[in-house]
């Protein structure tokens, strides 16, 4: 199948992309690298008036290593996060869950930052944002505004994103010390949409008892969910396994999954406990450092 007719905008600098931006209102869609976007429009379940393609503006191509954080502009593509050694170093659990995302090709062209505007409640990266405390850098021709992960996603494929605005940037914080993180999930063949994921979060005190701990699942409601279990898990043995299948069946027990072609909500609800005890368990160890 062919898109709908649509008039195509190739601004040179943000400051172009904005105005364009603001004059088409909401007749301007915002392409980036064309993954989700061109399949849709192909299939005419969108017809955009007018594509602003965006993937000229220098300004936001770019891993930034800051202090606290991994800034990832628009343009960086998953597969630049996913050969970056520093991103491997600094932000693993970024690091792991980028290789679960669709297959190479996809990749290679579609970005980071589109794919948390674009928010597949099955997608790795809004999960990965909300368990890491991230954000989104929101600009417009009126300004710009930074929006904590736990606001930025709506509902399914909805964001906060506003008519007129593009996302020029997300920042994926860098975990504190003695933490460690996990991304496991569960898909229907490699590269397939996950029909659940789970990213968890552990720090642990000195004494190797776990001071804080949570989990953020995929797939199993319309935007990234967040449970926190440090109440649960506070002051146990990192490698006290009762308690993190106690934690993991509390963790469920917050989740309303529904059944869809892929998956019925029992088989979801089962993957987020088997997948959250596991993935606890995995980060607890890695926050040990061993
Ligand atoms: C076969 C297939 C399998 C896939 N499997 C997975 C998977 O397993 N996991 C996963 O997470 N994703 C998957 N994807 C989606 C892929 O990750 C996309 O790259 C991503 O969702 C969107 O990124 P994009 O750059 O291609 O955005 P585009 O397709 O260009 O845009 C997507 C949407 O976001 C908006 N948008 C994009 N960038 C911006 C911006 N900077 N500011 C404002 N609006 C913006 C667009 O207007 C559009 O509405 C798959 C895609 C395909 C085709």
């Amino acid at each position: 199948m062919k898109p709908a007719p649509f008039d195509y905008h190739r601004p040179r600098s943000l400051e172009e992309a904005l105005v364009t931006l603001d004059r088409l209102g909401t007749t301007g869609t915002v392409m980036a690298g064309g993954q989700s976007l061109v399949p849709l429009m192909n299939r005419r379940e969108v017809s955009p008036a007018n594509i602003v393609d965006i993937n000229f503006l220098v300004e936001l191509s770019g891993i930034t290593h800051e202090d606290r954080a991994v800034r990832v502009g628009a343009l960086v593509r998953h597969a630049e996060l996913e050969r970056d050694a520093a991103v491997r170093r600094r932000n693993p659990l970024l690091a792991e869950a980028v290789p679960h995302i669709a297959h190479a090709a996809i990749r290679s062209r579609g970005t980071t930052v589109g794919s948390l505007v674009h928010a597949d409640p099955t997608a790795e990266m809004p999960a990965v944002l909300v368990a890491l405390g991230g954000s989104v850098e929101l600009r417009s021709a009126a300004g710009g505004r930074t929006v904590p992960a736990t606001e930025f996603f709506l509902g399914a494929n909805r964001c906060c994103a506003a008519v007129g605005e593009l996302a020029v940037a997300a920042s994926f914080p860098v975990p504190p010390p003695r933490t460690g993180t996990a991304w496991l999930e569960v898909a229907r063949q490699r590269g397939g949409r996950a029909v659940c994921g789970v990213a968890a979060v552990v720090t642990l005190d000195t004494g190797r008892r776990v001071e804080r701990a949570t989990a953020t699942y995929a797939g199993v409601g319309a935007t990234p969910v967040l449970v926190d279990l440090t109440e649960v898990m506070t002051g146990t043995r990192f490698d006290d396994l009762a308690r993190w299948r106690a934690a993991a069946d509390e963790g469920g027990s917050a989740l309303a999954p529904a059944d869809d072609l892929h998956a019925s909500a029992g088989y979801r609800r089962h993957l987020a406990r088997v997948l959250a005890e596991r993935a606890g368990r995995l980060a607890a160890i890695r926050a040990t450092g061993a």
